[in-house]
């Protein structure tokens, strides 16, 4: 029996997965892919196989009782059946937050997940969601190693000094820091920049995660020294729905002045603000680009996307010291050239000159000879999870040869 792993990224209504065969001393093979969402309300079920042909769906019409836990039992079913001779050898969830505590993926056990809903304030709209099917799968099939992995942990290696925020130590204390994330994708990026040659590899790249939530990443020798994001998600670029950086005044004047109670704000900053906020129709840079032509508004929104890329590159490329080469990732990063194009004109001032039939393509390199590299190259966050999965069962079994 082909031993299986089962890697799940949990949001309120959603529960996304994907199933990998593990092949020994072999990268994990992806054999299927699918969602479930409008867990609570409609629940929509699909499922992909490991190429995109699209296998099968559900639809729940009354789902007010149809949550995470039946989703995963209707997920282990469906597995059942449509996979003779399966095992599955462990469950990996996506978590957003290690905190400062984890600074690698772990196996989880009660004392682990405990320490992990300590960390629910630190991602209030993330966290408890992905604890979930945690304690789903523990209830239910108790026996599974369950293994969490960390949007956080890839920037652990970024100086104190990057991390720190100017507070009283008194609020410090308390865990307020930099943490930065998007890390799965940012460690998948490093993983792969070897097979890409020397600057990708050990060279000052900044890595652009542009999808509907987006940040920069810094990276030195592949290892990360500083991030647009920070204690929260909200921090850096401005996002599909999330504001970005913001002066923390337009907070104070939101609750005094403009008699907003604190979730009020904190739905506007995460939910009403980016380019759905901008815009005033959407978040979603697919419809942007097409009514950006006529729409001044979805322009504007294009516009202060870019512009705030092209600043904070300059941040990061101080945090460096230089630049050899820019990354592209992500929805938007991967798949919307003109995105691409606007921020290597912004930022010309790095010497950038785009091959313009290099970017149309959209893969590898699109750059000129002779410009800092521009690369574009597809993120992968379930595989890494399901690599640092394979690693993680290999060293257990290996502690248990050995006694
Ligand atoms: P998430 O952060 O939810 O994982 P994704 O990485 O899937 O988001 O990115 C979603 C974003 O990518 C959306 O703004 C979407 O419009 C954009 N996107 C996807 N495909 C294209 C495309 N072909 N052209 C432009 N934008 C695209």
């Amino acid at each position: 029996m082909v031993p299986t792993l089962l890697v799940l990224n949990a949001g309120s209504s959603s529960l996304k997965f994907q199933v990998f065969e593990q092949h020994e001393g072999k990268e994990p093979r992806r054999v299927f892919r699918g969602l479930f969402d409008g867990l609570g309300t409609a629940p929509n079920f699909m499922v992909r196989d490991g190429s995109g042909t699209r296998l099968d769906e559900g639809r729940w019409e009354s789902g007010e009782r149809f949550g995470h836990e039946q989703a995963l039992l209707h997920l282990a079913t469906w597995l059942s059946e449509h996979r003779g001779g399966y095992r599955l050898a462990a469950v990996g969830h996506r978590v957003v937050h290690g905190g400062p505590v984890f600074r690698k993926p772990v196996l989880v056990d009660d004392a682990v997940l405990r320490t992990l809903e300590q960390f629910i304030p630190l991602a209030p709209l993330h966290q408890g969601h992905n604890l979930e099917p945690i304690r789903v799968v523990s209830r239910r099939f108790p026996q599974l190693p369950q293994i969490a992995c960390f949007d956080t942990s890839f920037h652990q290696t970024q100086p104190e000094i990057a991390r720190l925020i100017a507070l009283p130590r008194e609020i410090r204390d308390k865990g307020v820091q930099r943490y930065g994330f998007h890390g799965l994708s940012y460690a998948y990026l490093a993983s792969v920049f070897p097979n890409y040659g020397a600057p990708l590899a050990s060279g000052k790249v900044v890595v652009a995660h542009l999808g509907n939530g987006a940040s920069l990443c810094a990276m030195a020798n592949g290892a990360s020294v500083a991030t647009t994001m920070g204690f929260s998600a909200l921090d850096g670029l401005p996002m599909g729905t999330r504001s970005g950086s913001i002066d923390a005044g337009v907070i104070f004047y939101m609750l005094s002045e403009m008699r907003l109670d604190v979730a009020e704000v904190e739905q506007v900053l995460y939910s009403r603000s980016g380019l759905l906020g901008v815009s005033g129709v959407s978040n979603d840079m697919r419809k942007l680009r097409a009514l950006a032509p006529t729409d001044p508004d979805a322009r504007l929104a294009i516009d202060l996307f870019v512009y705030r890329i092209n600043r904070e590159i300059g941040s990061l490329v101080a945090a460096l010291g230089g630049l050899d080469a820019l990354v592209f990732t992500a929805g938007i990063g991967e798949n919307d050239p003109a995105t691409r194009r606007e921020v290597l004109h912004a930022a010309r001032w790095a010497g950038f000159k785009i091959d313009e039939e290099a970017n149309m393509r959209g893969t590898g390199l699109i750059t000129q000879e002779g410009s800092p590299q521009a690369w574009v190259i597809p993120t992968d966050e379930e595989l890494i999870m399901a690599r640092d999965m394979q690693r993680m069962l290999a060293g257990e079994q290996l502690a248990e040869a050995t006694g």
